[in-house]
């Protein structure tokens, strides 16, 4: 086994612990996907580092994130109990919820999605997670690193580079730098994503801010308003005190302390948003209701974005990889692989990116696992891990694309008229709904 080592700095990342596998891991990017398996491998004995170009973990964007069973429970392999029950005291479970509602832009209700009584998922901020997570990382978490690059050296050996001149070197190297990765690009010799043709503009309003007829009528509810001509606007309800998955407030460490609506406008991405890029808070809120009320959005079913708080309106572009499995990860495995988002970028519209990178994380530690009792080599480890990761990444990729290609054909003639026909007689039909 070759021994991490740093060219510029004195040595910086731990030598293998008494009784580890004695297997070096660099990860690149301490993100979800990142951190939660840098949290596995530590606990499992192995030598990791994790590196970030972030100088703290808690000053990072973000809203609410959504964990399923399935994330919960990979999340349960790879950090120790207390950090999961912390997180689970300060995370808003779905069940406690009413079932979700989907509107029309004039405020109608078309639909409702399925009861949540017996959801298991929850939504937590997105700064919570990344802080538990960094703390049962501990000192193997490097903050300030940008990566430069990945390559092998002279021997063969796998080595991340960075921008300021250090390397190191480690028996494996995992890039979970999410959508614009370095090291994925690297091993795809190109990018391995693409913009999806939405632009989203995200922020936070307070229930209590909001008139009592809007607070009655969005309620403890997630929504999903479509309307004509690709406009869109997902409300999600977050309430992690009084809707706390796990009963016990002196745990508690969420970000956000009162029910709140964390909501995305979305529309196609053209050239007339491109300046939203550049917009921030009210401006950038202004622009966004004018463009509602061009697309004759009711008054009332904007007061969630007219009572943001303005500091939280941002403007973010989907990017989206393949749906298709063969596409993703189109590498040969080795000594140096990617997870999450570097491989399956996707569009929120699934609410389920973080959660994949979690079952990545947990999956390659599994696979890894093998190779510590000698059942397989390293490059069959990582190939088993590539193959889960590919049919995981296409199947949530295909659910977020849905919703995506649903909103891009109400900007199209015959989608527009099809929305604006379609909607009334859904409204009318859910109101005659026993
Ligand atoms: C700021 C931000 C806000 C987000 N908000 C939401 C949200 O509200 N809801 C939601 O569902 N999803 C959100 N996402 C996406 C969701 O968090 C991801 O789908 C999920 O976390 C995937 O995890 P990941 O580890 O693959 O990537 P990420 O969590 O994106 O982590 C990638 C990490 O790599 C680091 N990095 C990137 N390049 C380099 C480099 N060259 N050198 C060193 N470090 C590098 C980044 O700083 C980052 O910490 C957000 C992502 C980000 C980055």
């Amino acid at each position: 086994m070759s021994t991490i080592e740093t060219k510029v700095e004195p040595r910086q990342v731990p030598l293998a612990r008494e009784g580890s596998p004695s297997m070096h891991v660099a990860v690149v990017g301490g993100g979800i996907g990142g951190l939660a398996l840098s949290a596995g491998l530590r606990r499992n004995g192995f030598d990791v580092a994790v590196f970030d170009r972030d100088t703290d973990v808690a000053a990072t964007g973000g809203y609410h994130i959504t964990l399923d069973e399935r994330a919960q429970s990979a999340l349960e392999r790879l950090v120790p109990p207390q950090i999961m029950r912390r997180l689970l005291a300060s995370g808003s479970a779905l069940r406690m919820r009413e079932r979700d509602a989907f509107w029309d832009h004039r405020g109608r209700l078309i639909g409702h999605g399925p009861d949540l009584t017996g959801s298991a998922s929850v939504d937590f901020d997105r700064i919570t997670l990344r802080t538990l997570l960094a703390e049962a990382v501990g000192d193997d978490l490097r903050l300030g690193k940008e990566v430069s690059g990945v390559d092998h050296d002279e021997h063969g050996t796998p080595r991340v580079q960075f921008a300021d001149g250090s390397s190191v070197t480690a028996d494996l190297v995992v890039g979970a730098d999410g959508a614009h990765s370095v090291v994925a690009q690297h091993l795809a010799a190109g990018p391995t994503n693409s913009p999806a043709g939405i632009i989203g503009v995200s922020g936070r309003t307070r229930l209590e801010d909001l008139s009592p007829a809007e607070r009655k009528r969005l309620g403890s509810r997630s929504a999903l308003a479509i309307g004509p001509r690709g406009a869109a606007l997902y409300i999600g309800f977050l309430d992690p005190v009084g809707n706390a998955a796990l009963d016990a407030p002196d745990l508690r460490m969420s970000v956000t302390t009162c029910p709140t609506y964390i909501w995305g406008a979305m529309f196609p991405d053209t050239a007339d948003t491109e300046p939203w890029q550049d917009l921030r808070g009210e401006q950038l809120q202004t622009a966004l209701l004018d463009r509602f009320g061009d697309r004759k959005w009711a008054g009332h079913t904007l007061e969630v974005i007219a009572r943001a708080d303005r500091e939280s309106v941002t403007a973010f572009r989907f990017t989206a990889a393949s749906t298709d499995a063969a596409d993703l990860a189109p590498w040969r495995a080795g000594s140096i692989t990617a997870l999450g988002d570097a491989v399956h970028a996707t569009p929120p519209t699934a609410g389920m990116g973080a959660g994949a990178a979690i079952r990545d994380a947990a999956d390659l530690l599994d696979q890894l696992g093998a190779t510590a009792d000698g059942t397989a080599s390293l490059t069959d480890a990582v190939g088993s891990f590539e193959a889960g990761m590919r049919q995981r990444g296409s199947e949530m990729l295909t659910l977020a694309m849905k919703t995506v290609r649903r909103i891009l054909v109400t900007d199209t003639p015959l989608g527009a008229a099809a929305t604006a026909v379609a909607t009334p007689i859904l409204a009318a039909a859910t109101r005659l709904r026993p």
